[in-house]
């Protein structure tokens, strides 16, 4: 009896550590868009004003900003008031705000990119849905979903497609509802950072980890389909000279089964996962894992995802792993 008591204690213990560190360890932000006119390919964002306004509270509050690599080079050293700035995508639009992160306030956030949009070549399945909603009418393109996958509607498409048929699927979608082509629309908008911007945003500071090849949902892929996702992205990477780290942010922030990345991981050698939910031990030394807190939302949101979600989700993985 005493004995089983001191096991469950033990455990218990140990865990309620795993939960405090999960709300104490630093607090990584993400945000798609920060600018005055959203790109029409991701509509959602926050203002540069609030953006800044944020930076200024955050500031005042006593937090530090620090660069991905420096909290990951020895993470113990930090805490809760330190705070990584990242970006998912690698939108053209925040290019202005990146580069005055660098210059004006040393601030060097990371952005995450999509290998196949780079310098602009290519869309992502879910910008061309989007896009696809916003220039073609729900009818007509509910009708073609229809064709495709059937019985799929335009808000289940996500679940229901296959992810090894995202591209080919929304590819022929474009070709019968919208009325220009994706290189056109894609030359006229340039919705991605270039090369150029690229190259100049690196020399300002700005750190690039990687976000897939083709943004898909990880948790749906096989090993095969989530090493080709990487490593595209790392080649891509280096065939360009772009020097990028060892980082992964998943799309949809929907993890790998854990077997899958503990592959990816050694095979790619990456030094940091990051995704948006949260599990004991992440967000600190051993694990890889490490959660963001997304931050482009409106204002109360905003303050409740900084302020709470680090105990919210300490609690919610604290009952998972208790008993
Ligand atoms: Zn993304």
């Amino acid at each position: 009896m005493t004995v089983m008591y001191c096991l469950l204690k033990g455990k218990y213990e140990s865990n309620w550590i795993k939960c405090m560190k999960i709300a104490t360890t630093p607090r990584v932000l993400y945000y798609h868009i920060v600018a005055d006119k959203f790109p029409e390919i991701y509509p959602n964002g926050i203002s540069v004003s609030n953006f800044f306004r944020q930076l200024g509270q955050l500031k005042r509050r006593g937090y530090k900003f620090r660069s991905l690599s420096e909290v990951l080079a020895n993470p113990k050293k930090f805490n809760a008031k330190d705070i990584v700035l990242t970006f998912d995508d690698g939108f053209s639009a925040n290019y202005p705000v990146l580069m005055y992160l660098g210059k004006e306030y040393n601030i060097k956030p990371t952005v995450f990119l999509i290998g196949k949009c780079i310098d602009n070549k290519e869309m992502a399945w879910n910008h061309k849905l989007l896009l696809m909603k916003r220039y073609c009418s729900p009818v007509k393109l509910s009708a073609q979903i229809d064709n495709y996958v059937p019985g799929a509607t335009i808000s289940s498409f996500f679940s229901r497609i296959e992810m090894s048929e995202k591209d080919t699927v929304t590819d022929f979608l474009w070709k019968e509802v919208m009325p220009f082509s994706e290189s056109d629309y894609l030359q006229k908008h340039k919705p991605f950072l270039s090369l150029t911007q690229m190259k100049s945003l690196q020399k300002a500071g700005v750190e690039f980890g990687i976000h897939s090849w083709s943004h898909p949902d990880f948790s749906r892929l096989i090993y095969p389909e989530a090493y080709t996702e990487l490593d595209l992205c790392f080649k891509q990477m280096e065939e360009l000279s772009v020097p990028c780290k060892r980082y992964f942010a998943y799309p949809y922030g929907r993890p790998a089964q854990n077997e899958i990345e503990t592959r990816l991981i050694k095979n790619f050698q990456l030094s940091a996962t990051f995704g948006i939910s949260y599990g004991l031990g992440d967000n600190s030394l051993p694990y890889t894992r490490w959660q963001r807190i997304k931050m482009d939302g409106r204002k109360l949101t905003n303050q409740q995802q900084f302020l709470l979600m680090p105990w919210l989700r300490s609690i919610k993985a604290s009952r998972f792993n208790f008993f």
